[in-house]
């Protein structure tokens, strides 16, 4: 059967690798979103709060309400928090981050409404990615705003949209000189000092005179960097396993899998494996975009992936029904694989479905 063991032991390695990079007085935001990267988001972030992390952040209310739910007390910031469910935010001692005049005014009418003062919130520029975020020439308006706000405003940040490109980057220096002048803005408003970050996992690597007071990492976290180089210090925590559920022999022009997905072009083996794209096992992975390792060996995926199944050539790999087969692990990287099929390690780890049973290694 497919199974993703997650290794703590890794987890832990990875959060102490990323600390050497940071200066002592910069704190650690844990990015637990989207189920920890297709993990277990509760474990992990139980984890990295005994590891000595400062915050954790989550995309969506939900996500943080299930933290809470499963004993998590440590503050958790919101990302991407939509106003239907601010209500639920404040019930669960969630920290949103405010991005627009909407849903500023929005969240202080339920701060009120709930009788709440100083309660810790973010608040989100938009210096270039444009995806959400004050325009940087509403600083004005959040400084007027926070005059008699019931908010503590936390940390005031911007999201780079090329830290992976080394330095120098034209859009990342842009990107900065616009944050400059809020940042100098809000240090200047007498009311409340907030707290300042810009980086993810690439930019902790690419940009370490950027590091200021807080970084927001989550594929660091779990093994990967974005570039050869800053992975050497880092261990995918995860591995994806399964068994071979049968073998075929194929004759020479004899197709397998939906849609005649691959003819063979000489006798051969196929195994079927208990994983499809309903796993997240995506159908880019099909007609040999993806490989699994058996016995070390690769196999590689023949015709379409099916739903719940996939079917990969063996050739004269020696195995047999029942032997295993390794989809992400050793020798076989969730970045690599996924690259080599048009997407990215994000993607391929955090669609792995539920089906697919987690177990931890500590
Ligand atoms: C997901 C996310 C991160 C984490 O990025 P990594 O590249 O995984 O380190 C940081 N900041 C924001 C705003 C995010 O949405």
């Amino acid at each position: 059967m497919t199974l993703l063991e997650i290794d703590l032991k890794k987890l832990e390695s990875n959060y102490h690798s990323l600390r050497e990079h940071l200066d002592p007085h910069t704190k650690m935001i844990g990015v637990v979103k989207a189920n920890a990267y297709g993990s277990i988001s509760g474990l992990i972030a139980q984890k990295l709060v005994e590891l000595g992390i400062e915050a954790l952040a989550v995309a969506y209310a939900d996500e943080g309400i299930q933290l809470r739910q499963s004993g998590v007390t440590a503050p958790i910031l919101i990302f991407y928090p939509q106003i239907a469910r601010f209500k639920d935010i404040i019930h669960h001692n969630l920290e949103p981050v405010l991005y627009s005049k909407r849903s500023w005014v929005k969240f202080a009418e339920q701060t009120q409404a709930e009788q709440k003062s100083a309660y810790p919130i973010h608040v989100k520029y938009n210096t270039g990615l444009n995806r959400i975020g004050f325009d940087p020439n509403e600083t004005d308006w959040v400084l007027g705003q926070l005059k008699n706000s019931p908010f503590q405003i936390k940390s005031v940040y911007t999201h780079l949209g090329q830290t992976e490109s080394p330095k120098p980057d034209a859009a990342t220096d842009r990107q900065i000189e616009l944050f400059n002048p809020i940042m100098h803005k809000h240090n200047a408003a007498p009311e409340q000092m907030p707290e300042y970050h810009l980086l993810n996992t690439s930019g902790v690597f690419n940009y370490p005179e950027l590091h200021m007071d807080w970084v927001r990492v989550g594929i660091g976290l779990y093994g990967f960097a974005n570039h050869p180089r800053w992975n050497q210090s880092l261990q995918p925590i995860a591995q994806l396993k399964t068994n071979i559920t049968q073998i075929h022999y194929i004759k020479m022009g004899e197709t397998v899998g939906y849609n005649c997905g691959w003819k063979a072009p000489e006798n051969t083996r196929i195994a079927v494996l208990p994983i499809g794209h309903a796993d997240g096992f995506s159908r880019q992975y099909g007609h040999g975009k993806g490989w699994v390792l058996i016995n070390d060996q690769k196999a590689p995926v023949v015709g379409n992936v099916c739903m719940d199944m996939v079917m990969v050539e063996i050739g004269d790999i020696p195995c047999s029904e029942g032997t295993e087969v390794v989809i992400i692990g050793a020798g076989i990287r969730a970045d690599e694989l996924a690259e080599n099929a048009g997407t990215i390690s994000y993607e391929l780890l955090s669609s792995l479905g539920n089906r697919i049973p987690r177990i931890v290694k500590e």
